[in-house]
């Protein structure tokens, strides 16, 4: 094997993982030389973040119940006001990418260090990127400020997790160690977190569809969630992050569901770009081809396969296709654009992916 030049990102987040860590909130933001807390969550994780809140007692400066999805503009000024009001010096963002893409957007102007306690496996904890939705455009950046400087990932968080989106948030993390390994950026080591991750999640999702508190199972999700999302955080992506965006702003479709839906034809347009990471990723998920491999893995675990199912329209496929095209981004097969309404098709219809 010989290894050429490379630049590694190494992310400083701290990892606490086991199931039960969330005990150590408080030992973790005192680390921090923290000492009050705002807790952020979205109202269906209330319970737990309350609990949260109950737990640090006295360090818990207050608690903002209404993370949403897309992070709108107001509700971001609106948090930061109460952090401020509050004296908060520290956020705790308890869900999913909605919660921490909150926590984010607070940090980015204010500098408040977060801790990001988990629920999903969307791994935008691991990452620098944030987003922010002002007049229906969202707005990302990136920016070392809004990284959680502590993460505690814990599986008994994932339980409640209901079972087709545990699935569709796993192979939303695959999709990123997926481009990961054939990012133009891509690295020795973030190369070895992508196909560990992709394998560790491929292996514990069907668990988790026949017994969804099966609490290895869960772990195992989790850990492989974990490094994809540092694979996320460390290196570009490429047309199928681009294709999910567009899918998704656009035409305001599920996060989750859509990446599920076009990563293997995602994965077919490029296999002959990078053969090389196509044979790490059949590798992981077991199968003797990437991209068909991952359309069994949801077809077999009860994901949607159609972008027809969740909403699209066939009337819309011309203008995704003319979006995904229309802004240059590095991609390992260039960008085709009937190629690309093709691929647009197969994902409408549901028919397997096409090399
Ligand atoms: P989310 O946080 O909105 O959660 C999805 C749904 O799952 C919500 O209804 C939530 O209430 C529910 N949920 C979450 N955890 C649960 C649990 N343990 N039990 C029961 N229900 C639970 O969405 P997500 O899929 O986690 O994240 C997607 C969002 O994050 C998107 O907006 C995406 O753009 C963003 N994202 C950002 C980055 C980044 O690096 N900035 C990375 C990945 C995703």
């Amino acid at each position: 094997m010989s290894t050429s030049d490379f630049i590694f990102n190494g992310r400083a987040a701290r990892v606490v993982f086991g199931a039960g860590s969330r005990v150590h909130i408080e030992r973790e933001l005192l680390a921090l030389r923290a000492q009050k807390a705002l807790i952020l969550f979205g109202q269906e994780q209330l319970a737990l973040g309350t609990a949260v809140a109950d737990q640090l007692g006295s360090h818990a400066a207050g608690v903002f119940d209404r993370a949403t999805m897309h992070v709108p503009a107001e509700l971001v000024t609106e948090a930061r006001a109460v952090a401020t009001s509050l004296g908060a010096d520290c956020l705790i963002a308890v869900g999913g990418g909605s919660a921490v893409g909150l926590a984010k957007a607070i940090a980015l102007e204010s500098g408040l260090p977060i801790i990001a306690l988990p629920t999903t496996y969307a791994g935008s904890e691991m990452t620098p990127i944030f987003g922010v939705t002002e007049a229906g455009l969202k707005r990302t950046g990136t920016d070392l400020r809004v990284l959680p400087k502590t993460v505690i990932y814990d599986p008994e968080l994932t339980v409640t997790l209901p079972v087709a989106l545990s699935v569709t948030s796993g192979i939303n993390a695959i999709a990123h160690a997926a481009e990961g390994l054939y990012s133009r950026d891509a690295n020795p080591l973030t190369s070895l977190m992508a196909e560990e991750g992709i394998s560790a999640l491929s292996r514990s999702l069907p668990r988790i569809v026949s017994r969804p508190d099966d609490l290895s199972a869960r772990s195992d999700a989790l850990y492989g969630a974990w490094l994809c999302g540092a694979v996320l955080g460390s290196v570009g992506m490429a047309l199928h992050h681009k294709l999910c965006h567009t899918l998704g702003g656009s035409f305001n479709l599920p996060h989750a569901p859509t990446h599920t839906i076009v990563l293997p034809h995602a994965l077919a347009y490029n296999a002959e770009a990078a053969p090389d990471a196509m044979k790490r990723i059949a590798r992981a998920v077991g199968h003797d081809n990437a991209a068909q491999g991952l359309y069994e893995l949801s077809r077999a675990n009860g994901a949607p396969i159609a972008l027809k199912e969740i909403g699209m329209l066939e009337s819309q496929l011309d203008r995704a296709a003319d979006i995904a095209c229309n802004n240059a981004y590095w991609n390992p097969r260039p960008l085709e654009r009937e190629a690309i309404r093709a691929l647009l098709q197969r994902a409408f219809e549901g028919s397997a992916p096409q090399t």
